[in-house]
């Protein structure tokens, strides 16, 4: 159990990377998901889609359908590892604007255009 790692501890570059798919970001995603959930049920734009704007499917889990929660990275991971577990950094999104945005820009596209093959 990490429970008594401090929450703001500052953390090496080296540190950080060793920690990626860490309880502690299991964690914040969890917890993330919990807050736009809750943000939904009290109609707060906050908790809907940050590429497309579309309202997400709070009801499903996490990643399981194009519309349902995913937890994206404003600065992406690839290119600003150091802002992994920094939850002013994370997003509401789609999970299938997630993926279609990739570790590109955001664009104006979203549900409704494309399909991906595994669907
Ligand atoms: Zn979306």
């Amino acid at each position: 159990m990490d429970d008594d790692f401090p929450a703001g501890a500052k953390l090496g570059p080296g540190v950080e990377k060793a920690r990626k798919n860490s309880r502690r970001m299991h964690q914040l995603r969890t917890d993330f998901f919990e807050e736009g959930k809750r943000l939904d049920a009290e109609g707060d734009p906050d908790a809907n889609c940050h590429i497309c704007h579309g309202l997400i499917d709070y009801d499903a889990e996490p990643g399981t359908t194009p519309d349902s929660h995913n937890l994206d990275h404003y600065y992406p991971v690839s290119t600003h590892p150091e802002l992994q577990e920094d939850w002013d950094n994370f997003r509401h999104a789609h999970t299938l604007c997630n993926q279609q945005r990739g570790a590109g820009a955001i664009n104006s596209g979203g549900l409704g255009e494309l399909v991906p093959d595994w669907w």
